[in-house]
């Protein structure tokens, strides 16, 4: 791109950069780059926003029959860089990049947090630290700030080195490099920190971890500043990311020590609330900046049937009322709307229904408070879902099959108990090609939630063909009987090639036509228009048994030769699938064009193979202690006196019982919970709505602390095999009334 057009760009009254068409906010302010990406396409969204009345776009090629300006370039990634890069030079603060394998977003929140003691600061929002996020993180600073925090990631090789470029920081504050992992692209460790060093490159010093010293001075030039931070023994991750943010806000030195040690949250809470309310809260700082995300996090969220409410308590910069598009009312709480208790007087939790609402305070407002009464705690057991998790271990299998690979995402069973349909919508963005559901209902329920993508319908009966055709779901074809049921409701209905998945029996044993079945089911397609199919697919038996790869290989050329026969006879071709997760990590050569990915996705390592390294936990259990006790030894615990105490302990309450999903097995010793960084065990009979935990041996717990069944720090693995089961069951026995909290970090 030339510069005259980047000036033109920069300056023709758009502040907003755009990449994202879903983040929409002020079209008329707005400048929309088309992107090119493995899964998606800029330039398909481009009438959309033309619509909602954008009028300028960078793009690669002009879209025909759109009005509007557009700037054409060759490669509208590296136009949107190099637009960063020019604005960049109009900054002339203080800038700080902070970036490592982990922990980058909190350091970032934490550092200007901290700065805004000594002066004007801004910053990235949430996690911006890629080649997309970078430039238009940029683009949002606010160039008069004296500081400026931003983050900076990096996959692939030559990418730290463009966003150096863009950022140019003074002082690089590096959180740790962590060995090899599933999204890396680089040959060696050394390499990829020879790559991430490289955004120290030109800056005045960096700080990071001592044991990382011999890289550091490896890898960056001998006039950058090297300021070490020795971490102690067994200093956890929190412990570590505030010894090297308080390292680096020494540089500025006029920042007070309890500044920094202020602990920080980092993430955005969608959770369901009272009335069939969505509540979304945050605990960043509550500023306009901050605001910005919590809105883009609350419009992605939106559906029409919805209203869209948001609680606003005083920024502590900006507006007092700060303007809000595209929401149904909005409560200003502080100086500009009414007081804290006009709020508390005239506004009730039962004033909200079937809303989505954002709720945006301090910690510790009216404001906050109110939002936590909306979220309907009835009791505290929670399962937490991490949506940046399911992310990570979606792009993680990405990167493992070719880029023209279909990724099917099995949401089947609510999710594996985590709820289709946040899931679903993330999975949406990411670009999977199909969402799987067990039963048409599941397929209906995400279709009413606004899920616009494919989805196959893996039930074993439709009865409801009018909610199937209605919802257009794909469904599973695995005999006679169905398929000829299934064209005669599409001849009633006077369907045309009705896309379906045609299943064979490979090995499994459970459900499918068999290979001898070929010539008649060929035949039977042949005569009908109905149906078109979109995909022939099989399941394997054995892909997570290590010992049974002979049986694998059986299955995958058998279906092999199906599918073969299968084009021959219908004579058009169709696409095919056999591998789920294990599958996919172990036979990635038999990916075909389509693969399933199932409880990988949810961040559970069942084999432990290469390939499934660096998965994310995406599902935590988790309740709290309602009531501690001091008993002497000889004590029974619970119904049926099955525990007897052979010591004096301290023993707690946890209002999870079996009718929350935990099993009775794990009681009396059996199974463990995590408390406080020790695994304390359950102790008499589980109940139906409580279990007693032995808490003798963990330190600094009281009523309220947090108590861990299953996800973070105890591995759902760990809990299947001491009840001889596999994690899947553990997953999806969580009961419905359990609340379901999703966030992203
Ligand atoms: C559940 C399921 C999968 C996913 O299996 P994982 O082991 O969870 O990856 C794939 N295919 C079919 C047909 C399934 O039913």
């Amino acid at each position: 791109m030339k510069g005259s057009v980047i000036e033109s760009m920069r300056f023709a009254d758009k502040d907003i950069v755009l990449t994202d068409s879903r983040s929409l906010r002020y079209p008329e302010r707005t400048v929309f780059f088309a992107l090119r990406t493995p899964n998606n396409d800029g330039h398909n969204y481009i009438a959309g926003l033309a619509a909602k009345g954008v009028d300028l776009f960078v793009v690669e090629n002009v879209p025909e029959g759109v009005s509007g300006n557009f700037i054409t370039v060759d490669n509208t990634l590296e136009a949107l860089q190099s637009a960063a890069l020019e604005y960049r030079k109009s900054y002339d603060g203080k800038m700080i990049a902070v970036c490592g394998s982990r922990g980058k977003t909190i350091i970032k929140e934490w550092m200007a947090e901290a700065l805004a003691s000594v002066g004007t600061v801004t910053r990235s929002p949430r996690s911006w630290n890629s080649q997309i996020g970078v430039p238009q993180a940029i683009f949002g600073m606010d160039l008069n700030a004296k500081y400026a925090v931003v983050e900076a990631g990096a996959t692939e090789p030559g990418e730290m080195a463009r966003l150096e470029a863009i950022i140019k920081p003074e002082t690089v504050v590096l959180t740790g490099i962590e060995p090899l992992g599933g999204a890396d692209t680089y040959n060696s460790y050394d390499q990829k920190c020879s790559e991430l060093l490289s955004i120290a490159r030109n800056a005045k010093r960096i700080i990071y971890p001592a044991e990382l010293t011999d890289i550091v001075d490896r890898h960056v030039p001998p006039q950058v500043l090297k300021i070490a931070v020795v971490m102690p023994q067994g200093a956890d991750w929190m412990e570590r990311d505030r010894l090297i943010a308080a390292e680096a806000l020494r540089v500025y030195d006029a920042v007070a020590d309890d500044k920094i040690v202020r602990p920080l949250y980092t993430r955005l809470n969608a959770s369901a609330g009272v009335n069939n309310c969505t509540i979304i809260t945050d605990r960043f700082t509550c500023d306009s900046f901050s605001l910005d995300s919590a809105l883009d996090f609350l419009m992605r969220r939106r559906t029409p049937e919805r209203r869209v409410t948001v609680i606003l308590d005083r920024l502590r910069d900006g507006d007092a009322k700060p303007e809000i598009d595209g929401v149904n009312r909005i409560i200003y709480v502080g100086n500009g709307g009414m007081s804290e208790h006009e709020f508390l007087n005239n506004v009730a939790i039962s004033d909200f229904t079937d809303e989505l609402i954002l709720v945006k305070g301090e910690d510790g407002s009216a404001v906050a408070t109110f939002g936590e009464q909306l979220q309907a705690r009835h009791h505290e057991t929670v399962l937490e879902v991490n949506l940046d998790a399911v992310v990570h271990n979606f792009n993680h299998f990405r990167a493992m099959v070719k880029p023209t690979t279909g990724i099917v995402c099995m949401v089947k069973a609510s999710g594996y108990g985590a709820g289709a349909y946040e899931l679903a919508k993330t999975l949406q963005s990411q670009g999977a090609a199909y969402l799987a559901v067990a039963v048409v209902d599941e397929g209906e329920e995400l279709r009413h939630a606004g899920i616009t993508m494919p989805i196959m319908a893996l039930n074993p009966k439709v009865t409801n063909y009018d909610s199937l055709f209605s919802n257009h779901l794909e469904p599973e074809i695995f005999s006679f009987g169905m398929l000829d049921e299934f064209i005669r409701e599409g001849e009633k209905r006077g369907i045309k090639k009705y896309p379906i998945h045609i299943k064979f029996d490979t090995g499994m044993h459970r459900l499918g036509f068999l290979e001898d079945d070929i010539p008649t089911l060929c035949e039977k397609l042949e005569q009908t228009d109905v149906v078109n199919v979109e995909t022939v697919f099989s399941h394997l038996a054995t892909a997570d048994c290590l010992d049974m790869d002979e049986y694998t290989m059986a299955q995958l050329n058998l279906f092999t030769s199906i599918c073969d026969r299968m084009r021959a006879g219908l004579g058009y071709t169709f696409k095919r699938h056999i591998l789920n997760s294990a599958g996919i990590a172990r036979f990635p050569q038999w990916q075909f064009e389509m693969v399933r990915l199932g409880i990988s996705l949810y961040g559970v390592d069942t084999i432990g193979v290469e390939g499934t390294k660096g998965l994310r936990t995406v599902s935590t259990l988790s309740s709290i202690i309602i009531s501690i006790k001091e008993w002497p030894a000889g004590t029974s615990i619970g119904y049926g006196r099955r525990t007897i105490l052979d010591r004096q302990s301290r023993i707690a309450t946890v209002p999870m019982g079996y009718a929350d999903g935990l099993d009775r097995h794990l009681g009396n010793r059996a199974g463990c919970v995590w408390v406080n960084g020790v695994l304390c065990p359950i102790v008499g009979n589980i109940c139906m709505d409580a279990c007693m935990i032995d808490i003798t041996e963990a330190p600094d717990v009281e009523v309220g602390t947090s108590v861990e069944f299953f996800g973070e720090n105890l591995p759902v693995g760990d809990v299947s095999n001491v009840l001889g089961t596999i994690p899947y069951e553990i997953l999806t026995s969580v009961s419905p009334r359990v609340k379901r909290v999703y966030f992203r970090e």
